[in-house]
Protein backbone atom coordinates (compact mmCIF):
# COMPACT_ATOMS: atom_id res chain seq x y z
CA UNK A 1 0.00 0.00 0.00
CA UNK A 2 1.12 3.99 -0.24
CA UNK A 3 -0.06 6.89 0.60
CA UNK A 4 -1.21 8.58 -2.32
CA UNK A 5 -1.01 12.87 -2.47
CA UNK A 6 -4.01 14.30 -2.37
CA UNK A 7 -4.75 16.91 -5.79
CA UNK A 8 -5.62 20.35 -4.15
CA UNK A 9 -8.50 22.91 -5.41
CA UNK A 10 -7.21 24.63 -8.74
CA UNK A 11 -5.25 21.04 -10.40
CA UNK A 12 -8.56 21.11 -13.01
CA UNK A 13 -8.66 17.16 -12.26
CA UNK A 14 -11.05 18.41 -9.30
CA UNK A 15 -13.32 19.41 -12.09
CA UNK A 16 -13.93 16.49 -14.22
CA UNK A 17 -16.41 13.93 -14.46
CA UNK A 18 -15.40 10.25 -12.94
CA UNK A 19 -16.14 7.10 -14.96
CA UNK A 20 -17.82 4.42 -13.58
CA UNK A 21 -15.74 0.90 -12.98
CA UNK A 22 -17.02 -1.69 -15.57
CA UNK A 23 -14.96 -4.56 -13.85
CA UNK A 24 -13.15 -4.59 -10.27
CA UNK A 25 -9.37 -5.46 -11.61
CA UNK A 26 -6.02 -5.63 -9.62
CA UNK A 27 -5.67 -1.66 -10.16
CA UNK A 28 -9.16 -0.83 -8.34
CA UNK A 29 -8.06 -3.02 -5.46
CA UNK A 30 -4.62 -1.25 -5.32
CA UNK A 31 -6.26 1.88 -5.29
CA UNK A 32 -8.82 1.21 -2.72
CA UNK A 33 -5.77 -0.32 -0.25
CA UNK A 34 -3.93 2.88 -1.36
CA UNK A 35 -6.88 5.29 -0.70
CA UNK A 36 -7.77 3.76 2.47
CA UNK A 37 -4.51 4.26 3.92
CA UNK A 38 -4.59 7.75 2.86
CA UNK A 39 -7.58 8.68 4.27
CA UNK A 40 -6.22 7.11 7.40
CA UNK A 41 -2.85 9.16 7.33
CA UNK A 42 -5.27 12.10 6.01
CA UNK A 43 -7.35 11.24 9.14
CA UNK A 44 -10.67 12.95 6.91
CA UNK A 45 -13.65 10.79 6.83
CA UNK A 46 -14.07 10.65 3.17
CA UNK A 47 -11.99 10.63 0.11
CA UNK A 48 -12.90 10.24 -3.41
CA UNK A 49 -10.72 8.47 -6.39
CA UNK A 50 -10.65 11.57 -8.09
CA UNK A 51 -8.45 13.37 -5.30
CA UNK A 52 -5.71 10.97 -5.47
CA UNK A 53 -5.88 11.72 -9.47
CA UNK A 54 -8.02 8.82 -10.60
CA UNK A 55 -11.12 9.56 -12.28
CA UNK A 56 -12.63 6.25 -11.42
CA UNK A 57 -16.23 6.12 -9.52
CA UNK A 58 -14.88 5.09 -6.41
CA UNK A 59 -14.97 6.29 -2.88
CA UNK A 60 -14.33 5.94 0.70
CA UNK A 61 -16.54 7.04 3.84
CA UNK A 62 -15.48 6.48 7.23
CA UNK A 63 -17.52 7.61 10.32
CA UNK A 64 -18.41 6.52 13.17
CA UNK A 65 -21.93 5.54 12.58
CA UNK A 66 -20.75 3.50 8.80
CA UNK A 67 -17.40 2.23 9.63
CA UNK A 68 -14.93 2.07 6.41
CA UNK A 69 -16.67 1.77 3.67
CA UNK A 70 -15.62 1.28 -0.03
CA UNK A 71 -17.96 2.19 -2.63
CA UNK A 72 -17.79 1.47 -6.07
CA UNK A 73 -19.87 3.03 -8.47
CA UNK A 74 -22.64 5.06 -5.51
CA UNK A 75 -25.33 6.07 -6.42
CA UNK A 76 -27.92 7.87 -3.62
CA UNK A 77 -31.12 6.06 -4.10
CA UNK A 78 -33.05 7.88 -1.28
CA UNK A 79 -32.81 11.24 1.12
CA UNK A 80 -35.00 12.93 3.59
CA UNK A 81 -34.99 16.10 5.35
CA UNK A 82 -32.91 18.74 5.52
CA UNK A 83 -29.45 19.38 7.86
CA UNK A 84 -26.84 22.69 7.72
CA UNK A 85 -23.65 21.68 9.37
CA UNK A 86 -20.19 21.90 8.95
CA UNK A 87 -18.35 20.66 6.14
CA UNK A 88 -14.49 21.01 4.82
CA UNK A 89 -12.39 18.69 2.53
CA UNK A 90 -9.45 17.33 2.34
CA UNK A 91 -8.48 18.99 -1.06
CA UNK A 92 -9.59 21.83 0.39
CA UNK A 93 -7.33 23.03 2.96
CA UNK A 94 -8.28 25.43 5.86
CA UNK A 95 -11.76 26.22 4.72
CA UNK A 96 -14.70 25.10 6.60
CA UNK A 97 -18.17 26.26 5.96
CA UNK A 98 -22.05 25.31 6.29
CA UNK A 99 -23.53 23.11 3.69
CA UNK A 100 -27.52 22.28 3.01
CA UNK A 101 -27.42 18.26 3.20
CA UNK A 102 -30.32 16.03 3.39
CA UNK A 103 -30.20 14.65 7.18
CA UNK A 104 -30.64 10.96 5.95
CA UNK A 105 -28.68 9.41 2.34
CA UNK A 106 -28.96 5.76 1.25
CA UNK A 107 -26.56 5.29 -0.91
CA UNK A 108 -26.58 2.11 -2.92
CA UNK A 109 -23.13 0.52 -4.39
CA UNK A 110 -20.61 -2.41 -5.19
CA UNK A 111 -17.86 -3.81 -2.64
CA UNK A 112 -14.50 -4.70 -3.81
CA UNK A 113 -16.21 -8.33 -4.62
CA UNK A 114 -18.40 -6.91 -6.87
CA UNK A 115 -21.21 -6.77 -4.89
CA UNK A 116 -24.21 -4.55 -4.57
CA UNK A 117 -25.33 -3.18 -1.04
CA UNK A 118 -27.29 -0.62 0.38
CA UNK A 119 -26.23 1.61 3.29
CA UNK A 120 -27.53 4.68 5.06
CA UNK A 121 -26.29 7.36 6.56
CA UNK A 122 -27.57 9.84 8.81
CA UNK A 123 -26.17 13.31 10.03
CA UNK A 124 -22.12 13.71 9.39
CA UNK A 125 -22.48 10.35 7.40
CA UNK A 126 -24.99 11.58 5.04
CA UNK A 127 -22.99 14.62 4.48
CA UNK A 128 -19.84 12.63 3.89
CA UNK A 129 -22.27 10.80 1.09
CA UNK A 130 -23.54 13.83 -0.40
CA UNK A 131 -19.61 15.55 -0.34
CA UNK A 132 -18.07 12.27 -1.76
CA UNK A 133 -20.33 11.63 -4.69
CA UNK A 134 -20.78 15.47 -5.77
CA UNK A 135 -16.52 14.86 -6.15
CA UNK A 136 -17.01 12.31 -8.76
CA UNK A 137 -18.94 14.94 -11.09
CA UNK A 138 -16.50 17.58 -9.81
CA UNK A 139 -18.31 19.49 -7.46
CA UNK A 140 -16.59 20.75 -4.40
CA UNK A 141 -18.34 21.50 -1.03
CA UNK A 142 -17.50 25.24 -1.76
CA UNK A 143 -19.93 25.84 -4.65
CA UNK A 144 -22.89 24.80 -2.37
CA UNK A 145 -21.23 26.66 0.57
CA UNK A 146 -23.84 28.72 2.22
CA UNK A 147 -21.74 30.15 4.80
CA UNK A 148 -17.83 29.98 5.15
CA UNK A 149 -16.88 30.11 8.79
CA UNK A 150 -13.44 30.93 10.18
CA UNK A 151 -10.73 28.82 9.82
CA UNK A 152 -9.47 30.23 13.02
CA UNK A 153 -12.37 27.94 15.11
CA UNK A 154 -10.64 24.51 13.13
CA UNK A 155 -7.50 25.21 14.52
ZN1 LIG B 1 -13.85 16.55 -0.44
Amino acid sequence: MAILNIVKEGDPVLRKTSREVTEITPRIIRLLDDMKETLADAQGCGLAAVQVGVLRRVVLVDTEETGLLELINPKIIAYTGTQEETEGCLSVPGVWGITRRPKSVTVKALNRNGEEFTVTGTDLAARAFCHELDHLDGTLFIDKMIEKLDPADFE
